[in-house]
């Protein structure tokens, strides 16, 4: 499966200066650092569409493209990162919780997990949230390359374990690399099948 089309659309700090909301939106969030805007450059088959973040925290704005001419894909900031000044960070939370809380035609987060990493509050925390807000979200490990198959099952595993302690029913899963293009096809095809429905 591939992207035709892939265009920058606009940044904004207000989520009611985003497009209209007139196409399926998928979001991709993540601390800093776990690969998003790689990921993203993957899916599309674009080297440079989203920034990599060389300076960490420095995306601090709500990104959208457009896609194929018909869904929008956006790139969220990155969170969670230390460096980043507590004026800044509370900015992000409150432009990222309204964008997340009120975008009518939001129909999924993907959050980011590095593969190699354990649960952290953080995270958790996190996903905690958007499931009491009903925010649809799918788990998203990156860096599948950094570990062999068999160590990347045993961390995906060990995630989910952690993650049953609390949760009675498992959000969505994929597994990805960016530099190997693993889980391109089946993100993609999530996509396409949602935006039929
Ligand atoms: P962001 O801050 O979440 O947007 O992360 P970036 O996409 O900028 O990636 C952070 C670092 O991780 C960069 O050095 C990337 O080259 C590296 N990286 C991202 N994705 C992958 C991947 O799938 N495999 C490997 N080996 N490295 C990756």
């Amino acid at each position: 499966m591939q992207v035709r089309d892939a265009q920058f659309l606009v940044s904004n700090t207000d989520y009611q200066a985003c497009p209209p909301p007139d196409k399926p939106e998928y979001a991709f969030i993540g601390r800093s650092n776990v690969g998003k805007s790689s990921l993203i450059n993957m899916l599309t088959s674009r080297r440079k569409l989203a920034k990599t973040s060389s300076t960490p925290g420095k995306t601090q704005l709500i990104n959208h493209f457009l896609i194929d001419g018909s869904w929008y894909l956006v790139d969220l900031p990155g969170y969670g990162w230390a460096k980043v000044g507590k004026r800044i960070r509370g900015g992000w939370q409150q432009m990222t919780a309204d964008y997340l809380k009120f975008r009518p035609n939001l129909l999924c987060v993907f959050m980011l997990i590095d593969i190699r990493h354990k649960p952290v509050k953080n995270d958790l925390d996190f996903m905690a949230w958007l499931a009491q807000e009903q925010i649809p979200f799918a788990l998203t490990f990156t860096k599948a390359d950094k570990l062999s198959a068999s160590q990347g099952a045993l961390h995906v595993a060990d995630y989910e374990k952690e993650l049953q302690k609390t949760w009675a029913e498992l959000p969505l899963r994929f597994v990805t690399s960016a530099e190997h293009s693993t889980g391109r096809d089946d993100l993609l095809s999530f996509i396409y099948q949602v935006n039929q429905d």
